[in-house]
C-alpha cells in the first residue's frame, strides 16, 4: 500500500434541510459533520458505527451520490484529479467510471426482466464505453468470469441464482467499467454467513488483480475484523477514532468503540463478557447533544465533555480519536 490518498475528504459535510419551521430559522439535519479522512490507495478501509451514525451518507458523498453542503472530497489516481465539491459534468462523467457502488441487497439491486448479461452491459452502453455489441460482450465476459459465472449464467435472469450468485453479479456490474474506488455499502449484510465468507474472498482477488480500493461500509465488527487493513469509527456524523485493523481490535481508545468491539460476540464457552452495554439510542442528528456527541450514553462523561465538543486528535501517524479523556482510561483489563 502507498501513503498517497486515493480520497481525501476535508470538513465534509452533508446536510438535508427538515421542514420549513414558522417561527425560527430552517433546520438542518447534519448527516456528516465536518469529517476529515484520507482513504489511501489500495486500502481495505472499513467504515463502522451503528444505523444513523452517517457511514451511508459519508460512503454516497464520495461517489457524489448526495449534495456535499461544505467541505472538499479530493479524488486522486495516476491519470486525473478531481474536488467532487467543484466537479463539472463532463469531470462527473468521467468520475462514474471510477467510482463504482455494490449494493447491500443483491435481490432488490437486480431487474428480473434483465438477463445477466444485460445486467452486467448497461452501465458500460449507459456511460458510452464501448462501440459495438462484440467489445460490450467481451467485457461482460471478462468481468463475469473474474466474479466466477461463467458464460451459461449470462443467459439466465437474476432469479435463477442464489443469493451470493446474485452478489457475484452486483460485483460484476460494478466493475465492468474498471473503477478504481469501490464503495461496499454492507455488501455482505443480506447473506448467510457460508456465502459471506466466499463474496468477501472474492471482493479481497479482485483487490489484488484489479488495483481497488475499497470503502467497506458494515456493522458488523467481526467483518471488518477479517477483512479491512484500516478501520474508521462512526458516531453521529462524526468521526471518533480511525486506526489500522490491528491497532483498533488490539487497544481501542474511545469509549464508544470500545463498546462496538465488547458486543461482538464470542465463540469461547468459556469466555466471561465483560461486554460494556451500550445503553439508549443514538440521538437525532436533527438535534444533536452540546459537548461529546456520545456524552448521552457514555459512561466516562463528566462536565466538560456534556460543553465542549472533542476534536480529532493524534495519538500516532495512523491513529485518530476524539475524546477529552482518552489519555486517562485504560480499557486493557476489560478488553
Ligand atoms: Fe466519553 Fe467524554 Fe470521551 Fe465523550 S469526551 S467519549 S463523553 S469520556
Amino acid at each position: 500500500m502507498t501513503e498517497h490518498p486515493l480520497i481525501s475528504t476535508n470538513n465534509l459535510t452533508v446536510s438535508f434541510p427538515l421542514g420549513k419551521n414558522l417561527f425560527g430559522p430552517r433546520q438542518y439535519i447534519h448527516a456528516v459533520a465536518g469529517i476529515t479522512l484520507d482513504i489511501p490507495r489500495g486500502s481495505f478501509f472499513g467504515l463502522v458505527g451503528e444505523s444513523g451514525s452517517g457511514k451511508t451518507t459519508y460512503g454516497r458523498a464520495l461517489l457524489k451520490a448526495v449534495p456535499i453542503s461544505d467541505g472538499h472530497v479530493k479524488y486522486n489516481d495516476d491519470e486525473v484529479s478531481y474536488d467532487l465539491a467543484e466537479i463539472t459534468k463532463p469531470e462527473l462523467k468521467d468520475y462514474r467510471k471510477r467510482a463504482q457502488l455494490i449494493f447491500q441487497d443483491p435481490y432488490a439491486a437486480l431487474s428480473p426482466r434483465m438477463t445477466v448479461r444485460d445486467i452486467i452491459a448497461e452501465p458500460l452502453e449507459l456511460m458510452g464505453l464501448t462501440s459495438s455489441r462484440e467489445e460490450t460482450d467481451e467485457k461482460v465476459r471478462a468481468i463475469a468470469a473474474k466474479c466466477r459465472l461463467n458464460l451459461e449464467h449470462l443467459r439466465r435472469f437474476p432469479h435463477a441464482f442464489s443469493g451470493g450468485q446474485r452478489q457475484r453479479i452486483s460485483i460484476a456490474r460494478a466493475l465492468v467499467s474498471n473503477p478504481k474506488f469501490v464503495v461496499a455499502d454492507e455488501s455482505v449484510a443480506a447473506l448467510d454467513v457460508s456465502i459471506q465468507a466466499d463474496v468477501l474472498n472474492l471482493l479481497k482477488e479482485l483487490q489484488q488483480e484489479l488495483g481497488l480500493t475499497y470503502l467497506f461500509i458494515s456493522h458488523d465488527l467481526s467483518v471488518v475484523a477479517h477483512i479491512c487493513d484500516q478501520v474508521a469509527v462512526m458516531y453521529l456524523g462524526r468521526l471518533v477514532e480511525t486506526a489500522p485493523t490491528r491497532e483498533l481490535f488490539g487497544g481501542p481508545k474511545h469509549p464508544y468503540t470500545r463498546a462496538l468491539l465488547s458486543a461482538i460476540p464470542s465463540l469461547d464457552p468459556d469466555h466471561v463478557s465483560m461486554a460494556q452495554k451500550l445503553e439508549g439510542e443514538i440521538p437525532s442528528p436533527a438535534s444533536p447533544p452540546p459537548g461529546c456527541k456520545f456524552h448521552t450514553r457514555c459512561p466516562y462523561a463528566t462536565d466538560v465533555c456534556k460543553k465542549e465538543e472533542p476534536v480529532l486528535e493524534h495519538i500516532s501517524d495512523a491513529h485518530t480519536i476524539s475524546c477529552h479523556r482518552w489519555q486517562e482510561l485504560d480499557f486493557s483489563e476489560s478488553a
